[in-house]
C-alpha cells in the first residue's frame, strides 16, 4: 500500500461502526429445543424445526429474549415493549431454510450507548439497535489449499449450529476520533466483550466464534461532516485485527480516493496473515432480503414487570467496576488501561484480595509476569500462577525475607512447576541475608580488595560505596539486602 495510515489522516477523517454478532450462551437453540454445545459431531444437534423441513414450527427460546433484555438494559437502551421477528430471505447452503429468522424494523432494543476509554479519555459509542436472529450452519469446503470454496473439491455442511440465537449489536457511526479511530474500535469490541463476560449471557470466545465484528469503515474529507461511502470487513476473529482491519481500510481508501478513484460500498474479507483486506461481494440493500413478519411466530411483548426484574437482577458492569477500582486504588484512566489492556484486572484484583497490596499486585502482573506471558506467547491470565502465589511472593518481600531479585526467582520456579512460593524459596535456599556477621566478613573481603575505592570513600566521594556493595551482592549471589550491605559498610570505614 503506498498512502501510510499517517498519511491518509492528514487527508481524510475516518469514521467507522461496528456490527458485532454474539452467540448466546443458553442450553438450547433459539426456535427448537437442540442443544447448543461447540464441537460436537457434525449435523448431531438438529431436529425438522432448525433443519427447515415442511410442516415444523419454531417456538421463541424464552431465555434468549431475556438475555437480549440483559444485554440491551446494560447497553442503556430502550426496551420495545412489544416487537416481532421477520423473514429475511436469501440463499445460503448453510441455511436450511432459506431464510433466516431476525429482526428488522422492530427490534428489542433501541437508542443505547457504551462510554469506551482510550488514551485517558472516554469516548461515547452509540448503540443503534440490538435485535435478536438465529445463527447459519458451517460450511467446510474439502481441498484445495486455503479452505475457501475457491479450489475447493467439495464442500460439506454442519447444521449443528443452524438456528444458534445470535444477538446483533450494532453501532450508530463513530466519528471525530481521528487518529485513535483503530483504537477505539478495539476499545469497543473489548468493552463490549466484558460486558456480556459479566452479564453471563455468551462465552465471547472469539476464536470459537461466539463473538464475531463487522467493521464498517468510511472516511470524510477533513474539515467535512459529510460521511463517505463506507465498506464492511466481514468477520473479524480478535481483537487485534479489528484494530488492523479498520488501520488497513483507511490506508486503502485514502488511496483510492487520492487517484482519483471512488470507494464503493461492499464487504470485504480481513486476512490475518497480510493484515490487508480483499473484495468481496458487492452489498444488498435492506429491499434486496425482501423481509416481512415472520408468520410462524407469535410477537414478542415483555411485559414491563419482567424487564424491570432484569434491570434490577444485573451484576456490577465493567464501567462500575471501573470506577470502583480506580477509586479504591487510586489510579489515573491511563493506569486503568495498562492493567486492562495487559489482561491482568481480574488477577489485581483476586492478588489484592488475597492480601498483597494494590501497588505491589500491580508491580507484579505488568512487571514480571506480563513480561514472561509476553515470552510464553501466552495471556498473563494463562500463566500457571495464581493470585494467592503471588500475594504470599509480595507478603515475602514486605517482610525483608525477600528482595524483589530473589522474588522474581521465586516467581520462575512457580512458573517452572517447582511448587508454592514457600516451596521454591527452601527448596533454591532463597532468602536475604539478614545475619550481619555473615554481611561482615563479605564486607570485609571486599574492603580488602578495594584499597583504592576505600580511599575514595574515605576522602568523600560516598558514592564509590557502590563498588563494594556490588562486590558484596556477588559474594552473597544477590541474597543480601543491599541497602543493609551499604549502612554496615560506611559503619564499618567510619
Ligand atoms: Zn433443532
Amino acid at each position: 500500500m503506498t498512502v501510510t495510515y499517517e498519511e491518509a489522516l492528514q487527508k481524510y477523517e475516518p469514521v467507522f461502526g461496528l456490527e458485532t454478532h454474539v452467540e448466546l450462551g443458553t442450553t438450547t437453540k433459539m426456535f427448537c429445543g437442540c442443544p447448543t454445545t461447540f464441537g460436537a459431531e457434525p449435523n448431531s444437534h438438529v431436529c425438522p424445526v432448525c433443519l427447515g423441513l415442511p410442516g415444523s414450527l419454531p417456538v421463541t427460546n424464552r431465555v434468549a429474549i431475556e438475555y437480549t433484555i440483559k444485554i440491551g438494559l446494560a447497553l442503556n437502551c430502550s426496551i420495545a415493549s412489544w416487537c416481532r421477528f421477520a423473514r429475511k430471505n436469501y440463499f445460503y447452503p448453510d441455511m436450511p431454510k432459506n431464510f433466516q429468522i431476525s429482526q428488522y424494523d422492530e427490534p428489542l432494543c433501541v437508542d443505547g450507548y457504551l462510554d469506551v476509554l482510550v488514551g485517558g479519555r472516554t469516548v461515547r459509542v452509540g448503540i443503534e439497535r440490538v435485535h435478536l436472529e438465529e445463527d447459519t450452519g458451517k460450511s467446510l469446503h474439502v481441498g484445495g489449499a486455503t479452505g475457501r470454496i475457491q479450489g475447493a473439491d467439495y464442500s460439506l455442511v454442519d447444521y449443528n449450529r443452524a438456528g444458534i440465537p445470535l444477538v446483533e449489536i450494532v453501532t450508530r457511526p463513530v466519528p471525530g476520533t481521528g487518529f485513535l479511530a483503530p483504537e477505539v474500535a478495539r476499545a469497543y469490541v473489548t468493552e463490549l466483550r466484558d460486558l456480556l463476560r459479566s452479564l453471563g449471557v455468551s462465552d465471547v470466545r472469539m476464536e470459537e466464534g461466539s463473538l464475531r465484528a463487522d467493521v464498517n469503515t468510511s472516511l470524510s474529507p477533513r474539515g467535512s461532516d459529510v460521511l463517505g461511502t463506507r465498506t464492511e470487513t466481514k468477520n473479524v476473529n480478535s481483537l487485534r485485527s479489528v484494530e488492523r482491519a479498520v488501520r488497513s481500510e483507511v490506508s486503502r481508501q485514502a488511496e483510492v480516493l487520492d487517484s482519483g478513484g471512488r470507494v464503493i460500498q461492499e464487504t470485504r474479507h480481513f486476512h490475518e496473515e497480510s493484515g490487508v483486506t480483499t473484495s468481496g461481494r458487492s452489498k444488498e440493500e435492506a429491499q434486496d432480503y425482501r423481509y416481512f413478519p415472520e408468520p410462524d411466530l407469535v410477537p414478542v411483548a415483555p411485559p414491563r414487570d419482567w424487564v424491570d426484574s432484569i434491570a434490577a437482577s444485573l451484576p456490577e458492569l465493567p464501567s462500575a467496576r471501573r470506577a470502583r477500582l480506580m477509586s479504591a486504588w487510586s489510579l489515573s484512566e491511563l493506569e486503568f488501561e495498562a492493567l486492562r489492556n495487559a489482561g491482568a484486572l481480574d488477577a489485581v484484583e483476586a492478588t489484592v484480595a488475597a492480601g498483597a497490596s494494590p501497588a505491589d499486585a500491580r508491580k507484579w502482573w505488568l512487571g514480571e509476569l506480563a513480561r514472561r506471558a509476553n515470552d510464553m506467547g501466552i495471556e498473563v491470565s494463562a500463566l500457571p500462577i495464581t493470585p494467592a502465589d503471588v500475594a504470599r511472593i509480595s507478603e515475602l518481600v514486605a517482610a525483608g525475607s525477600l528482595n524483589d531479585r530473589l522474588a522474581r526467582q521465586v516467581i520462575e520456579g512457580v512458573l517452572d512447576g517447582e511448587g508454592k512460593p514457600d516451596e521454591v524459596v527452601a527448596a533454591r535456599g532463597l532468602a536475604v541475608v539478614s545475619d550481619d556477621s555473615a554481611l561482615l566478613s563479605a564486607i570485609d573481603e571486599a574492603i580488602a580488595a578495594n584499597p583504592d575505592v576505600v580511599a575514595r570513600i574515605r576522602d568523600g566521594k560516598v558514592q564509590a560505596a557502590g563498588v563494594l556493595v556490588g562486590a558484596v551482592m556477588r559474594a552473597t549471589r544477590g541474597q543480601a539486602d543491599a541497602a543493609r550491605v551499604r549502612d554496615l559498610i560506611m559503619e564499618r570505614l567510619s
